[in-house]
This record gives C-alpha cells, structure tokens and sequence, in this order.
C-alpha cells in the first residue's frame, strides 16, 4: 500500500490533513492499547508512512518516486508526535532547559549549469551561531554557576491557589524569577553575554548532486546555528539556482544547442568540433543536411540525478547562407543555378515527429 492510502488521506492533503490522519491512527493502534492481531504492524506502517509524509521534503521526494532512504526507522520516528497523540502535547513537566534548538536557515545558492552535470562539492561561507568558546554553553561567566532558583526551590513553577466557586483550584504558571528554568544566573558569561553562542563566519560542505535543477534543495542537518545556551544546531536547507546558459538550453537531462553551420558544409556534410560544457564534442554532419536537423550525441547531457548515467547533448542544425558574394562568387553560383535550376518555391508539409517539439525549443532559445 501506498503511504497516502495507509494514512487515509489524499495525495495533495494538507500538512494538517496528514497529521491529525497520523494521529487518529495513531491513537488507535498504539500497541499500549490495541491488542488486536495486526494492530502492532499497521502502528508501524502508519508511523513510517507519517515519518515521510509528514515531512516536506521526504514527502516531495516520495511523491517524485525516490525511496524515502532517510529519515527513520519504521514505528520509531516522531515519537513526540506519539505523545502529543495521547496527551494533547506542549505541557512540559519541570523546569524547562534554557537551551534551545538553533532556528533553521534557507541559504540561495547560484551554481553554472556544468556545475550539475556531473554534480560535486562547494564550500559555502556563512554566518551563523557557535557554541561559546569561553562558557561551552553553560552562559556562566568562568569559575561560576547556575544555582537553584530560591522562589520556585528549582522547579520552574510556582502553583498558586485560587479561589473559585467551585472550591480552591491550584494552578501553576512559570516562575518569574528564573522565567521557568529552575535556576538562575548570577553571573553571565562575559563573551556571550549570557546567551552560551556567539556569531562566526563559518564554512559549510555542501554536495551539488548532479541533474539538479534550478529551486530544489539540499537539506543538511544539524549544521546550522548553535541554539541558546548551546542548544543542538538548527538544519541548512541550501537551495540551488541554475544560471541559464547562453548556449545550452536544458530538457530534462539533455542538453540542447544550435550549431550554425555554412550552407557549403550543409551541401558537402562536415565533421564539427566544438568545446561542450565538460570538453570536446565531436560529430559529423551528412551531406545535404538542412536546418533544423537534430543529431544526438549519446550521454553527453547531465548526470541523472537517480541512478547513475547522464542524458545525451542535442544539437539543431541551422545552415547559414551566405549574405553577401563576391564577383567570382556570383559567377559561379550563376553557373551552379543554370546546372541545377531551383526548384520553385512551395509551402511544404508540417514535419511531425519526435524532434518538431525539439526544433522549436532550440530555435526559441
Ligand atoms: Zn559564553
Ligand atoms: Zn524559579
């Protein structure tokens, strides 16, 4: 079964759809409190299908046909997810951590359509947030602590009692002193001013895959900025932004171009070579080639992205005639119409087939 058909949901549901599909399923199959035969596999089966589907990218990734070869292992993925299934989710219990996950970012990157042919490495400069060398993270000032906040006893909250109609009501609502941490900071550290980062300029690796095209995104994680007090990093999702060639327009993995050759080496055929965006490329033209010819150069496009391989280049013939001739020159094309008189202009039959589509797009380009 398909992971839209486990979850229940149609294939262009919304996040939100997904999720309360994951949760509903969730709630009823969780082993803790469905015994019945099968209800264990299908819990995993829902969860892995939500592990996927739940997440913008997998889902991309699984909807283009990809295999979801990241992300968790079946039944143990968004556990949190899980609880807030059975408890609502968001109360956290005791004092809350002062660190926090660094946020995520969305770097641009412009990279040259020979850059996903055969796809390869860049360094990307960045600025972002690093763990705090002189504290690692504590936002103590050196030799100091945190210690246990004196108004809650280092629980975080303070529970009041509240008189209502119905009787005294206690209800805890975080403490004002140490803002729900359970211990406060008498001292905060001087190079970070207490908040366990500092900003740098830092390089990041990143893999171009080859037959990348021009919005889709690279998703690195855990290399992002340092979260407060030292949390864990945040995710880079680098997104990529082919340049458009002059020369080289891009179908799918092909690549196509327009050689523009003389109408004599159009009449007597040719050998052409030309520098293509990864070397020399070299074919023959026949004679009596005529413009908009296609001759494919087997596996000379872009990589593919899935599997190995590249596509092929193309190239659309436009034979160029001469403008302007010389006396001589005139003479004997005189002499060359007088042997072979030009057949009369006529309008001629569509040309239908496979490359009428790859004509127009070389000669729009
Ligand atoms: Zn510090
Ligand atoms: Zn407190």
């Amino acid at each position: 079964m398909d992971h839209y058909e486990i979850l229940g949901v149609a294939r262009d549901a919304s996040p939100d759809v997904i999720k309360k599909a994951y949760r509903k399923l969730a709630r009823e199959l969780h082993p803790d409190v469905n015994s019945e035969d099968g209800a264990e596999e299908r819990f995993k089966a829902v969860t892995h299908a939500y592990d996927v589907l739940g997440d913008a990218e997998q889902r991309r990734n699984y909807d283009m046909g990809g295999q979801s070869n990241f992300g968790g292992m079946p039944g143990f993925g968004n556990m949190g997810d899980v609880f807030d299934a059975f408890f609502g989710g968001g109360q956290s219990r005791g004092p809350q951590s002062r660190a926090q996950r660094g946020n995520d970012a969305l770097l641009r990157v412009d990279i040259e359509l020979v850059d996903v042919i055969f796809g390869g490495d860049r360094e990307i400069e960045v600025d972002t947030a690093v763990l705090c060398g002189t504290c690692q993270g504590t936002c103590c000032a050196p030799g100091t602590g945190a210690s246990r906040c004196d108004v809650c006893g280092g629980s975080g909250s303070v529970q009041r009692q509240v008189r209502s109609l119905l009787g005294n009501i206690v209800t805890a609502t975080p403490c004002g002193s140490c803002r729900g941490y359970g211990t406060v900071i008498a001292a905060a550290c001087p190079t970070c001013a207490g908040h366990g980062r500092v900003r740098a300029r830092t390089t990041l690796d990143v893999h171009i895959p080859a037959g990348l095209e021009t919005g889709q995104r690279v998703h690195l994680r855990g290399v992002g900025e340092v979260g407060e007090a030292g949390g864990p990093a945040g995710d880079v999702y680098v997104e990529f932004h082919v340049t458009p060639s002059e020369v080289w327009a891009r179908q799918g993995d092909d690549l196509l171009a327009t050689v523009q050759i003389d109408m004599v080496d159009a009449i007597r055929g040719t050998t052409v070579t030309l520098d293509a965006l990864d070397g020399e490329v070299s074919f023959d033209i026949k004679a009596g080639a005529q413009s908009g010819d296609v001759i494919v150069v087997k596996s000379r496009g872009v990589g593919h992205l899935r599997g190995s391989g590249r596509g092929d280049a193309k190239f659309g013939v436009q034979v160029m005639t001469p403008g302007k001739l010389n006396a001589k020159e005139s003479k004997l094309i005189e002499e060359f119409a007088a042997l072979r008189p030009a057949a009369a202009p006529h309008l001629a039959e569509h040309r239908q087939g496979l490359f009428a589509k790859l004509r127009d797009r070389f000669f729009t380009v």
